[in-house]
């Protein structure tokens, strides 16, 4: 193929089914989750998908997405494998990308997927070239050696190697100079032994162990600017990606998690809940656009702030007018700064400050913290 994939016009389909054979690897959520669907149910998902997205878009790469192993049987029988390449050379795309850990790649399940005139890419999660990392910290239970095996048996084949290196998976590398090192180490190994090479940026995973890192304030994901100081050196090279936000990161929290946030102390002023909230809105919020001012408005009682007597009251006299489109509406309460597409999202829908719990040291430590 003469143009590197990184370039040719790209269309992901996520198929999950059952669960990921290994489901420990430290920052990963959907490795944990079980998927309950028919073989037919996924093959009428993946035709629509041909037909509507892939033919009439003239994609020229299909990516599945399978959260484990698409070549994991007890995910994905063969057949189904195979039938997903089919459909997709049908449609005339020319390449397409699975995923797999590599104890699933052998000679016998690449023969039998092998599809002529189309381009098998095999995507495999190895994230940082150093056994320590993967097997200490990532959990990933794999070593560089089972990935250097899997990519020996991909190319014995004729199948293309795709590489996913992940950064800043665990509070340990957080330090800027050991993550740098060992990420050149990883570079200068898997750029040898691919033929893509995605670098991902990581986000907190519900369900996944790094959350509750990310939520007791021991680890935080990077912002653009550090993932470019850290990664940057490789963007202009054909082979390799940068995804920095493939999730459209926001805060989330699982429904366990979600308790009311009531009452007045430091525990609430400083709850970790408003920190996180407000370090990403600080490093990875960006404003709707259209905005031209700024409103502050005040928090209420009653959440949302919408159905309380003073924001129904200032609404109603501003709403009306031209100029309205152009405010955006910021409130400021006890969890930080707050803007209005927020406004209805957890804790800011289920906290409470009561006023009239405040002592006058209480109000001195308010003042401090905001
Ligand atoms: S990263 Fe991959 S192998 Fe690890 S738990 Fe998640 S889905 Fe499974």
């Amino acid at each position: 193929m003469e143009k590197p994939i990184k370039y040719m016009k790209n269309a992901k389909i996520i198929m999950e089914r059952g669960k990921c054979s290994w489901g420990r690897c430290y920052f990963c959520g959907w490795g944990k989750k079980i998927v309950d669907a028919s073989i037919e149910d996924l093959k009428k998902r993946y035709k629509r998908f041909i037909e509507k997205v892939v033919k009439k878009k003239g994609i020229e790469v299909v990516e599945i997405l399978p959260s484990g192993s698409f070549l994991d049987e007890r995910q994905f029988p063969r057949e189904f494998v195979k039938y997903c390449i089919e459909e997709a050379k049908k449609a005339g795309v020319k390449a397409v990308i699975i995923e797999s850990r590599p104890e699933f790649i052998n000679d016998e399940i690449l023969q039998y997927i092998k599809v002529e005139g189309i381009e098998i890419h095999v995507a495999i999660g190895l994230e940082i070239a150093d056994d320590e990392i993967l097997l200490k910290y990532y959990n990933k239970g794999i070593t560089v050696k089972d990935y250097l095996r899997a990519v020996e048996t991909l190319r014995r084949n004729g199948f293309k190697v795709r590489t996913y290196i992940l950064v800043n998976g665990h509070p340990i590398l957080q330090d800027f100079n050991l993550h740098y090192k060992l990420l050149k180490k990883t570079m200068n190994l898997v750029l040898k032994m691919s033929d893509s090479v995605v670098i991902i940026n990581t986000y907190p995973h519900l369900k996944s162990e790094l959350w509750e890192d990310w939520i007791n304030l021991r680890w935080k994901p990077l912002d653009k600017e550090q993932f470019l100081k850290l990664v940057g050196e490789w963007a202009e090279d054909p082979r390799v990606e940068l995804d920095f936000n493939n999730l459209n990161f926001i805060p989330k929290f699982p429904r366990e998690k979600k308790i009311p946030l009531k009452g007045v102390g430091k525990e609430y002023l400083l709850h970790p809940y408003y920190e996180v909230w407000q370090d990403f809105f600080v490093r990875f919020y960006e404003p709707p656009p259209g905005k031209e001012y700024l409103l502050f408005a005040p928090c209420s009682y009653k959440k949302p702030y919408t159905r309380s007597k003073t924001w129904r009251a200032f609404l109603g006299r501003i709403s009306g007018y031209p100029f309205f489109k152009k405010i955006h509406i910021v409130v400021v309460s006890t969890p930080g700064v707050i803007p209005y597409e927020f406004i209805n999202y957890y804790p800011f829908n289920a906290y409470d400050w009561p006023l009239w719990l405040e002592t006058e040291e209480m109000k001195k430590e308010y003042i401090k913290v905001t």
